[in-house]
């Protein structure tokens, strides 16, 4: 067989899968913060476009991509589904083990995949300007790319903790024509409040998502995007998987296992959920998730509505949790330090469709290092933990049984992380149920 199974370009599919018709049990609605009612298009149209709206909430099983969109995955899509041979070889398993090489499009990991169609339909709308949060800075590179090929201004607001000790991810982002500001910044109520309390403080994701979410509220002509969780973010990330459908089908192959990481699920998701018709109707096919220890979401957390943010801005949702105040440990795999999950992804393993596992970011690093001392390339932090997973699978797998593992992204810019792994200085953490009891209490009881 070959090692890499590539697909044409004239075999792009051209169009995502949307899971919401096919969900075994309705998806639970996203609720508004203040009055606990079914969130209405209209409350969401200060922020997001028309188009994503509609998407957000699509009863339709496929949904065209628009051709201005397939022109700009074209630059790197469709990618390659690759034969790990070597890592076989080395673990000695008798089963077949495939990744899905996401690492090479322009920032390096799938966010491209929503951040284009994102950034086309804010143009199409006429919207001037993007704002958004990001963390260790993959989402903020997807996203300015996006905004570079369409037109758009691009504002990102940058934990500071990452702004001040990551300034690749920060430069990166800058080449690519957006403003990035620290968060806390003074641009946004929500920055000056808190510089004022705190002159020091070093932000977070739920933070930085507050400042995004209000500079698009307070602007006529900017919007907002985010890179994960969200139905329509995990819409267009099912190019991944339709993909591999049509690649493993080439080969001649069935999956037997999915496996991918899960930060907000939209990797995962979108490798997955163009399997799942072929799992209901009867097909094995199991669809691993693998988190990291110190936020184990969908192993640890329950599954109830809670906030998107810490300032409690968002709808909430329906997901697993671990409450919106959570703070993970410092882990190494940025990505994958949110306290909730896609609210898609979550439904699928409240019914036991989708099987989670987590991992100490140790032996997520170890499992990087052989991946990288047999099929060559170093893995991102956060894809270490589906390598790891992969592995695992592999050991269980039966002769002749195939794995496909989702590469979610590349580790050239993660190479401070590498560099703490080799020389023994990363710790593993894991919470105590007290913690996290105690974190779930904040969570507003809706159901
Ligand atoms: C952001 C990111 C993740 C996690 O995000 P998901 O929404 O769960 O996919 C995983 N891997 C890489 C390389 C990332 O950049």
């Amino acid at each position: 067989m070959e090692s890499k199974i590539i697909l044409p370009e004239r075999d792009m599919p051209r169009q995502w899968y949307n899971a919401l018709p096919d969900l075994p049990t309705p998806l639970a609605p996203p609720l508004e913060p203040g009055s606990g009612k079914p969130v209405t298009p209209d409350m969401l149209a200060p922020i997001f476009p028309q188009a994503v709206i509609e998407q957000e909430m699509s009863p339709e099983a496929r949904i065209d991509i628009p051709e201005p969109v397939l022109d700009i995955y074209r630059l790197f899509r469709p990618t390659p589904l690759v034969r790990a041979h070597r890592l076989e070889k080395a673990l000695g398993v008798k089963c077949k083990i495939f990744y899905k090489d996401e690492s090479r499009s322009p920032a390096g990991s799938h966010k491209p995949n929503t951040a284009i169609p994102q950034a086309y339909y804010n143009a199409r709308e006429g919207v001037k300007r993007l704002a958004t949060e990001t963390g260790a800075g993959q989402w903020g590179t997807a996203l300015s790319f996006a905004c570079k090929m369409f037109g758009l201004q691009c504002t990102v607001y940058m934990v500071k903790v990452s702004y001040n000790q990551k300034p690749y991810r920060r430069i990166l982002i800058n080449s690519y024509g957006a403003e990035v500001f620290p968060s806390p910044s003074d641009k946004t109520q929500t920055g000056r409040d808190i510089l004022a309390k705190d002159p020091d403080c070093q932000g977070s994701l739920g933070l930085a998502i507050s400042e995004a979410v209000e500079d698009a509220a307070t602007h006529e002509d900017t919007k907002y995007a985010l890179g994960s969780v969200l139905n329509h973010v995990v819409l267009h990330q099912t190019i991944v998987g339709l993909e591999t459908e049509k690649q493993l089908a080439m080969a001649g192959e069935k999956p037997d296992f999915l496996v991918g990481c899960v930060g907000g699920g939209s990797n995962f998701g979108g490798l997955v959920l163009p399997f799942l018709p072929r799992k209901l109707s009867g097909e094995k096919i199991r669809f691993i998730a693998a988190e990291p220890k110190a936020c184990p979401t969908l192993t640890r957390g329950q599954f109830r509505y809670d906030y998107g943010d810490v300032a409690r801005l968002t709808p909430l949702l329906k997901m697993h949790t671990l409450g919106h105040a959570y703070m993970p440990a410092p882990i190494h795999a940025g990505g994958l330090r949110y306290h909730g999950d896609a609210p898609i992804v979550c439904n699928l393993a409240a019914e036991g469709i989708v099987e989670a596992r987590s991992y100490f970011q140790n032996d997520c690093f170890e499992a990087a290092r052989l991946f990288q001392a047999t099929e060559g390339f170093l893995p991102a932090p956060e894809t270490s933990h589906a390598i790891k997973a992969a592995i695992d699978v592999a050991r269980e797998a039966e002769p002749g049984q195939n794995v496909v593992f989702l590469f979610s992204g590349h580790g050239l810019l993660d190479l401070a992380s590498y560099d703490a792994y080799m020389q023994g200085n990363l710790v593993d953490f894991e919470h105590s149920q007290e913690d996290i009891d105690e974190s779930l209490k904040a969570c507003p009881t809706f159901d």
